[in-house]
């Protein structure tokens, strides 16, 4: 019977609450999340739509991204977390020689949390429309930009998607927690683990710079030398 199962299942090199990885071929890992550890539903899906061009002969639709690109994605997810959870988890668990091992084995995520899809957004011009990769299917997040962007957020739902008291996602995403994503990006070293996705263009970038900048100036500390302090608070 044990047979069976280690054939059916390779024996994990971890194996934790919300996931495990193990050797899927003689060099190359493989990180599987486990049911129920997702934020997602194909309700938050874009709608099945028809590429129409309009009269002004621009595109604006969405589409399923083909195998590789996805392929891309699960790979980059994959590294990070091997990096950043996996080796640390088995560190603290005394395996340091497993993890040092690993470290530069080739990993992929096997698939993204349930409900999860990679899309292409094209808009623009029909004939050589601007394409866009959107992860789709978080009811927190309208969609991420990049593996990146999803990489805290995947964090958050490994960890048991902990909540905030305001019932908000304690997420450590640009978009949960409102940190610009060159911040996160420079904070957790994510250029400096090799092969980068091409830069998004200009327009995009700065665009959506300016809506995170809104949530991340600093609040100002309150000036409370302004207050009335003439008048007594009424408390009497
Ligand atoms: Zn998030």
């Amino acid at each position: 019977m044990s047979f069976a199962s280690a054939s059916r299942h390779p024996q994990p090199i971890l194996d934790t609450p919300s996931f495990r990885i193990f050797w899927s071929s003689s060099d190359a890992l493989a990180i599987e999340l486990k049911p129920g550890f997702t934020d997602a539903n194909s309700s938050q899906w874009p709608p099945e739509q028809e590429r129409t061009v309009d009269d002004r002969g621009r595109v604006n639709y969405d589409r399923y991204a083909d195998s590789s690109k996805a392929r891309f994605w699960k790979n980059k997810l994959g590294k990070i977390l091997l990096r950043d959870t996996v080796i640390p988890e088995l560190i603290r668990l005394g395996q340091a020689a497993v993890a040092s091992g690993i470290r530069d084995a080739s990993v992929s995520l096997i698939d993204f949390p349930h409900g999860y899809r990679l899309f292409i957004h094209e808009s623009q011009d029909h004939l050589a429309p601007r394409t866009d990769p959107y992860l789709h299917g978080s009811v927190y997040v309208n969609h991420f930009r990049s593996p990146f962007e999803f990489l805290p957020h995947l964090e958050w739902i490994i960890n048991g998607q902990p909540k905030k008291p305001d019932g908000k996602p304690d997420c450590q995403c640009t978009y949960c927690s409102g940190k610009p994503q060159k911040y996160i990006h420079a904070e957790r070293h994510f250029s400096s683990s090799g092969d980068d996705e091409k830069p998004h263009r200009k327009r995009s970038r700065s665009r959506r710079g300016r809506q995170n900048k809104k949530t991340y100036d600093p609040i100002p500390a309150k000036d409370y030398t302004k207050l009335n302090l003439g008048t007594s608070s009424g408390t009497t």
